[in-house]
C-alpha cells in the first residue's frame, strides 16, 4: 500500500488505512481467525517470522502449524481454552516455523465484537522472544554457575581450615580424601608421595567410587613430573597419557604437590566415564576449567599443608631427641615408657629397663678433655642405634646416662641386649682429632615390670639399683635387679 492509493477524506477511512498500514509493517505476527478459530487472514509479518504463507494458513487452525515437540501442552491447553472460552490470553510459547527452526514467541488472544456485541473474530500476536529467552536462560545459567561456585568457596575454605588442623601426615590423608572427594565427586583421585630414595612414588591415598591406581610410579612415567607442572589431558587437540594412567582416553589432572621448593609427590584426578570423545557431549568445556582451578587450588593448598605437617614433624621430632647423639631424649622417653607401661600392664605384656653408665667417665674427661668426653657419648650412641633389636627403643636420659626401653621383652632377651652393647662398647676403637683414645667400658642395670612393677617410677628405680650393684661389683658388667 503506498501513498497514491490514498483517498481517505472522511477521518473513519483515515483510521481505517493507518490500522491497515500498522498491521501490514508491524514486525509483530498477526492473525485474524474466526469464531472456530481457523484463520481468515494473516500479516506479511507472520510469514517473515513463520515461514508460512496465507495460501496454507488461512482456513486452518494455526495453533496446530505452529506447535512442535518441545511447545509446552500446558501453553497450547491455555489456548484452546482462551478459544473457547473466548477470554483475552497471553503467555510466552515455543513455536515451530515451517522449516522446523523453533522459536520463542509472546503469543496474545484477543477476543473480537462487533458493535452489537456479537463475537465476530479473534485477533492473536506473536512478538519472537527467542533472543530475550535466550538472555534469560543464560542468566538463570550464570546464577546457577554463580551459586555453585559459591558453594565451592566454601568447601575450599573449610578444607584448608582442615589441612591446616592436620597434626600427622596420616591425618592429612585422610582430610584430603574426604575433601576432595567432597570437592569433586564425579572424579576419582590418588595422591602420591615419593618414597626415601627419591626414585618412585608411592600410592599414599586414593578415593572415588571405582579407585584403579598404580601403587607405585615412576617420576619418568608422568608428564607433570617431568615438565615441572600441573598437566590436563582430555581437552588439546595434541596431547600424550602419562604411562601410569589405566585407560588412555579417560580424562585426568596430574598436580605435582610441591613444599619448600621441592617436588614431594603427586596428585592424580581421574574423570572415569568422561571417555575423550565423549568428553563434550558429557562434560562441557568449563566445566572442565572449573574442575581443573579447584584441583589447582587445592594442590597448592595440600602443598602447603604438606610443608606444615613436615614443619611441625621437625619440630616435634627436634624436641624429642638429644641433639649430641641424635638417640630420643629424656622428655620422650619418659612419655613414650608411662604408655607403653600403662599398655604392657592392660594387655600382660612385658616389658624391660635397661640403665646404662659409661664407667669411670669423670676420670675421662679430666685427662682426654670434654671434647673427647662427647666423642665418647656419641660413639656410644651410635653403637647402641646399631645393636638395638627391634622394639628397642636407646634413650639418652642424662648427662652420660642412657637407657634401653624394651617393650614387649622378656628378661633373656633384654640381657643379651646389654651383653650385646657391652660387649661391642668395650671393643670399639675410640678417636679424637686423630688422636686414638683408650677403650671404654659401661655398666648396666636390668629392670623388669613384672618383677619390679607395677609404675614405670618402680622399673626405673630397680633398673638403678642394678646399675649400681654393677658398679660396686667391678663395673663392665650387667647386672639384674634382685628383690
Ligand atoms: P662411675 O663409673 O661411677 O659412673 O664414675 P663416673 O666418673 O662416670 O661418675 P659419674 O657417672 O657420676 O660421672 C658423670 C660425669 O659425666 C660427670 C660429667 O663430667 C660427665 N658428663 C656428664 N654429661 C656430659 C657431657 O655431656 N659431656 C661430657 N664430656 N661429659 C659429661
Ligand atoms: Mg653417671
Ligand atoms: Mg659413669
Amino acid at each position: 500500500m503506498c501513498a497514491k492509493d490514498l483517498n481517505v477524506n472522511e477521518s473513519k477511512d483515515r483510521e481505517r488505512f493507518y490500522s491497515d498500514l500498522v498491521l501490514h509493517h508491524s514486525s509483530d505476527a498477526v492473525v485474524i481467525c474466526d469464531p472456530d478459530g481457523l484463520a481468515v487472514w494473516i500479516n506479511p509479518a507472520f510469514t517473515v517470522q513463520t515461514g508460512y504463507g496465507a495460501g496454507e494458513v488461512l482456513g486452518a487452525d494455526p495453533l496446530a502449524l505452529l506447535r512442535g515437540q518441545e511447545t509446552d501442552r500446558d501453553a497450547v491447553e491455555q489456548i484452546m481454552l482462551g478459544f473457547q472460552q473466548r477470554r483475552e490470553t497471553r503467555l510466552d510459547i515455543l513455536n515451530y516455523s515451517r522449516s522446523g527452526a523453533s522459536f520463542w514467541a509472546d503469543l496474545k488472544l484477543s477476543p473480537v465484537y462487533d458493535s452489537t456485541g456479537k463475537h465476530t473474530h479473534f485477533i492473536a500476536t506473536m512478538r519472537d522472544i527467542t533472543e530475550r529467552k535466550l538472555l534469560e536462560d543464560q542468566n538463570e545459567e550464570m546464577r546457577h554457575s554463580e551459586a555453585l561456585r559459591q558453594a565451592e568457596r566454601h568447601l575450599l575454605a573449610l578444607t584448608s581450615e582442615w589441612l591446616y588442623s592436620a597434626k600427622s601426615f596420616d591425618e592429612l590423608l585422610m582430610v584430603i580424601k574426604r575433601a576432595m572427594h567432597t570437592l569433586i565427586p564425579e572424579a576419582d583421585g590418588a595422591l602420591y608421595v615419593y618414597d626415601a630414595s627419591r626414585t618412585m612414588l608411592e600410592l599414599a591415598a586414593s578415593w572415588g567410587t571405582m579407585p584403579e591406581f598404580e601403587t607405585q610410579i615412576l617420576p619418568d612415567d608422568c608428564w607433570a613430573l617431568r615438565r615441572g607442572r600441573a598437566y590436563a589431558f582430555g581437552q588439546k587437540p595434541i596431547q600424550f597419557a602419562c604411562d601410569h594412567v589405566h585407560k588412555p582416553g579417560t580424562p585426568y589432572f596430574c598436580l605435582p604437590i610441591i613444599a619448600h621448593g621441592e617436588t614431594i609427590g603427586l596428585m592424580h584426578i581421574v574423570f572415569e566415564g568422561y571417555e575423550e570423545t565423549g568428553l563434550m557431549r558429557h562434560m562441557r568445556d568449563d566445566v572442565f576449567r572449573n574442575r581443573w582451578d579447584v584441583s589447582l587450588i587445592c594442590a597448592e593448598q595440600i602443598s602447603l599443608a604438606v610443608a606444615n605437617v613436615r614443619l611441625r614433624q621437625e619440630l616435634q621430632e627436634k624436641s624429642w631427641r638429644d641433639p649430641l647423639t641424635g638417640l630420643w631424649n629424656r622428655r620422650w622417653f619418659m612419655e613414650k615408657a608411662q604408655r607403653e607401661v600403662s599398655q604392657a600392664t592392660r594387655n600382660q605384656r612385658e616389658l624391660a629397663l635397661i640403665s646404662v653408665d659409661v664407667d669411670h667417665f669423670k676420670q675421662f674427661n679430666d685427662r682426654f678433655g670434654h671434647d673427647a668426653g662427647d666423642e665418647v657419648l656419641m660413639e656410644v650412641g651410635r653403637i647402641m642405634l646399631r645393636v638395638s633389636g627391634p622394639n628397642i627403643h636407646p634413650c639418652r636420659i642424662g648427662g652420660e646416662e642412657f637407657v634401653f626401653l624394651c617393650i614387649d621383652c622378656d628378661e633373656a632377651t633384654a640381657l643379651a641386649q646389654a651383653e650385646a652393647l657391652r660387649t661391642e662398647i668395650s671393643q670399639a676403637q675410640l678417636h679424637v682429632r686423630g688422636q686414638s683414645l683408650p677403650s671404654i667400658t659401661i655398666s648396666a642395670g636390668l629392670g623388669l615390670l613384672q618383677r619390679d612393677g607395677p609404675g614405670l617410677q618402680d622399673i626405673m628405680h630397680a633398673a638403678d639399683r642394678a646399675l649400681y650393684h654393677a658398679k660396686a661389683s667391678g663395673r663392665d658388667r650387667v647386672v639384674v635387679h634382685a628383690p
